[in-house]
């Protein structure tokens, strides 16, 4: 049987739907009775919307005959924030075209012998087949190269689930899996939020979330380095609602910097600063010099709370001319003042418009500034990420209401335990986005030379077995696609890759089997997680509907190569696995485990009834002890203060192997990277800088099968009028965008909403390459980079130059 691309985009509506219903009287299960939705349905269930948006937005279903008829957001609640109604977003309330999509896997399938993998041709196999052939090559590859060969590809199209969850990986069934006989190769960071996790720490000694967002209402001034959640986290109840309600009530100036005139730009933004991408750090480098040298830097706050920014205040051993004032002040090693001019002209930013910019933080007082994740996935992500804390700290805004600490805005969620997670026994850990360098070259891959992490210093072997349970990275989210096609094609580096999924994806397409997995409205599970600001929240999502076609649950297929994993070596690994419980006892048996931690949380029975139950929390303001207390409370790091400057890194600047033009600092300096903004003005070839935003119609790749989402949000790539006009383009023209990776063809969107010189395609889009290879679907990771970010080891996806011509065909 041969799965062509096309027939991935095509829906052919499986299930009618939407007709009046009259009759019966209505069963809820989970839900009280309300009026809304369709009448006469035979049950309405509470579901959930589990995918990697950072929301986890509860979905009601409405069941007739066996199928889904209807979908209703939740109804409980009201318009205030922290008991407020969380409405799902127009990505969820479609989650009906994705469960009776025809791209649906609907049996077993393996590579067709003696064909290339990649090659999309499939015999269909039943389970039995499936489990034993599973089962023999992860024994195979297990005593040949040992559990370190094998690998849980990074994959969040399954998250917010318990027991059907692919992220974090050692929540994952198959992680729980393997860790009953011998662990696998862990991954760490995410493709999300590599760089910002990764630095974080060696300024606040560990991964600190800025204030919540409603905290805003006590501010006078709010500045956004590209936090979008308009876009990307748009439930009605998430963190896009408390953004905007805060703005409408409380009136807060609003300034958003992003090369794009983003949504939340439109919905909230007093002014928009466009940027030029990978220059935050740049940026701020100027209002630095801004707050210096117009007396507006909070000293007394940095001599008490602060290493770093001046010469008095650094660690031992470190020669002079190493503070963030030398460097901004142009008296460090690179002799270059910081001058709002100079920032200009790195930015694109007026140097006049920078230092109105200075002075307003610097005057606004509690001023509330935040980061998105966009600004840090860069090739110096890393830097920008700790600019933006050192920029809070001159002006003092640390552990305050209506202040902040410059990072990613923080949300309450209740403290749900998780007896699910058996302990890894391997503790080798690769950084998340070095999966193909492991494929590749792995026993090559040391701490020094690629972050690998844990009690061994480098890696015995490479990658050869992978699990791709609910997950889109093998290709579609992963950058470069035809370089991974080139190494995946390859069986004889990884030998063997097992694909389990609801539809065919671009990574299903490089399996050697393929395992059809139920949707979420197809099992039970618990969604433990959930946050929206200040309200923390669990639902109990119900089985809505009988697994469609021959789609089974993680949960069994594991329990059957469990079976068939058990042996002398690892004894009864399906009693390890499944504890005697059944995939609904465990879901019972993790909601009961969290009323230690949650006191508050009602008998099991009562959750299910409501279907979900909501706790509000305190606003969050990160830090408030250690600015109370900074002897008695110290942070965690080496000098148990905020570190502008940190030894470690300037250790690790070194020591470890870097690429040339690689950078690792102590301070958070503006390092100029491989197709940043300097590299644009001087490439003849490709001259525009590439960005790839998060899109409405999508949570990266989930949904963007869905013909509602499709045609509301159609793939274009922006485009400024300037940059347009010079290339004789109009809006709507089929473009080519290339670079030497790849060649991408799609419409135009000429736009004045993005600055001159930056193109972005939304990522996401689903890889649909012609015979010739050039991507009809618009994927931008055709066009992204492998290599990683210096630190983080991280995805730099937003770190890429282009050209765009007007397509010839
Ligand atoms: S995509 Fe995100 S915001 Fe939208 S319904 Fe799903 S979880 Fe909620």
């Amino acid at each position: 049987m041969t799965v062509s691309r096309r027939s991935l985009l095509k829906w052919t509506g499986a299930v009618a739907g939407g007709s009046a219903l009259v009759g019966t009287a209505t069963t809820f299960i989970g839900m009280p009775a309300k009026a809304d939705g369709l009448q006469g349905v035979d049950k309405t269930v509470m579901s959930s919307c589990n995918v990697n948006c950072g929301s986890r937005c509860p979905l009601r279903l409405q069941v007739k005959d066996g199928a889904i008829v209807r979908v209703l957001s939740e109804s409980t609640g009201n318009d205030e924030i922290g008991t407020q109604q969380i409405r799902a977003c127009v990505r969820g309330r479609s989650i009906r075209q994705r469960i009776y999509s025809a791209d649906r896997l609907k049996t077993p399938m393996k590579r067709k012998e003696g064909t290339k993998r990649g090659a999309g041709e499939w015999e269909e196999i039943s389970w039995e087949q499936a489990y034993d052939l599973l089962a023999s090559e992860l024994k195979r590859i297990i005593n040949k190269y040992g559990n370190e060969a094998v690998y849980l590809n990074y994959a969040t199209g399954t998250l917010g689930g318990t027991i059907a969850c692919s992220w974090p990986p050692n929540q994952s069934p198959f992680a729980r899996l393997m860790n009953c006989m011998g662990g696998y190769l862990n991954h760490y960071n995410t493709y999300s939020s590599a760089q910002i996790t990764s630095a974080t720490p060696f300024t606040y000694g560990k991964n600190l979330s800025n204030n919540s967002n409603d905290d805003a209402k006590n501010s006078k001034l709010v500045v956004m380095f590209g936090y979008n959640p308009q876009e990307v986290r748009m439930s009605g109840g998430g963190e896009m609602y408390v953004t905007t309600k805060t703005r409408k009530d409380h009136n807060m100036r609003t300034i958003v910097i992003d090369p794009r005139y983003s949504d939340t730009a439109l919905a909230v933004g007093d002014e928009w600063i466009p940027i030029r991408p990978g220059a935050d750090a740049a940026l701020v480098a100027g209002l630095a010099h801004v707050l210096i040298t117009e007396n507006l830097v909070d000293k007394p706050f940095l001599d008490k709370y602060v290493i770093g920014y001046d010469e008095q205040h650094m660690p031992a051993g470190v020669p002079a001319g190493n503070s963030y004032h030398s460097y901004i002040m142009g008296k460090g090693p690179d002799g270059i003042a910081k001058t709002p001019e100079w920032a200009a002209q790195i930015t694109g930013i007026p140097a006049q418009r920078i230092v109105q910019l200075g002075r307003e933080i610097g005057s606004a007082k509690p001023c509330r500034i935040a980061q998105g994740l966009g600004p840090q996935r860069h090739a110096n992500g890393e830097n920008t990420v700790r600019s933006v804390h050192a920029l809070v700290c001159m002006v003092g805004q640390v552990g305050i209401p209506g202040g902040g600490n410059g990072g990613h805005p923080g949300n309450f969620s209740l403290k749900m335990a998780n007896p699910w997670i058996i302990e890894n026994p391997i503790d080798t850990a690769i950084s998340v986005f070095m999966w193909t360098d492991a494929i590749d070259h792995g026993p090559e891959m040391t701490k020094i030379n690629a972050g690998l992490k844990g009690s061994k210093d480098k890696l015995d072997v490479g990658i050869k077995f992978i699990w791709n349970y609910g997950g889109n990275t093998l290709i579609n989210q992963h950058s470069d696609h035809n370089r991974t096609i080139a190494l995946l094609e390859d069986d004889t580096l990884c030998e063997f890759i097992c694909v389990i999924d609801n539809v065919m994806t671009s990574s299903g397409r490089y399996a050697d089997l393929l395992l059809p997995d139920v949707s979420s409205a197809e099992q039970k599970d618990i969604i433990k997680g959930g946050q929206a600001g200040t309200l923390g929240y669990t639902i109990i999502a119900e089985k809505a509907i009988e697994p469609l076609h021959n789609s089974k649950t993680t949960f069994e297929m594991c329990s059957e190569i469990a079976k068939r994993m058990s042996g002398d070596k690892w004894g009864d690994v399906l009693q390890k696995f499944t504890e005697g419980r059944t995939q609904d006892e465990w879901v019972q048996h993790c909601y009961d485990s969290s009323k230690a931690d949650v006191p508050n949380l009602p008998p099991f029975a009562d959750t299910v009834t409501t279907g979900i139950w909501k706790e509000q929390g305190p606003s969050l303001i990160q830090s408030k002890d250690f600015i109370a207390d900074p002897v008695a409370n110290k942070l965690e790091t080496p000098s148990g203060k905020i570190e502008i400057f940190s030894k470690l890194l300037w250790d690790i600047s070194k020591t470890w192997e870097l690429p040339e033009g690689d950078r690792v600092t102590a301070l958070p300096e503006y390092t100029p990277t491989w197709e940043g903004p300097e590299e644009a003005k001087t490439n003849e070839k490709y001259p525009l800088q590439m960005i790839g935003h998060h899109y409405k119609a999508r949570t990266h790749s989930s949904y963007g099968n869905t013909p509602w989402m499709m045609e509301a949000h159609n793939q274009v790539i922006w485009l400024n009028p300037l940059d347009a006009e010079a290339r004789g383009i109009a809006n709507d023209d089929l473009v080519d965008v290339y670079n030497d990776r790849g060649r991408v063809r799609i419409p135009a969107r000429v736009t004045p909403r993005i600055a001159p010189g930056v193109t972005s395609l939304p990522q996401g889009a689903w890889y649909t390459p012609d015979k010739q290879g050039v991507d009809l679907g618009g994927s931008v990771n055709v066009l992204t980079s492998w290599r990683p970010s210096p630190l983080a080891k991280g995805n730099p996806q937003h770190t890429n130059l282009v050209q765009v011509e007007k397509s010839k065909v």
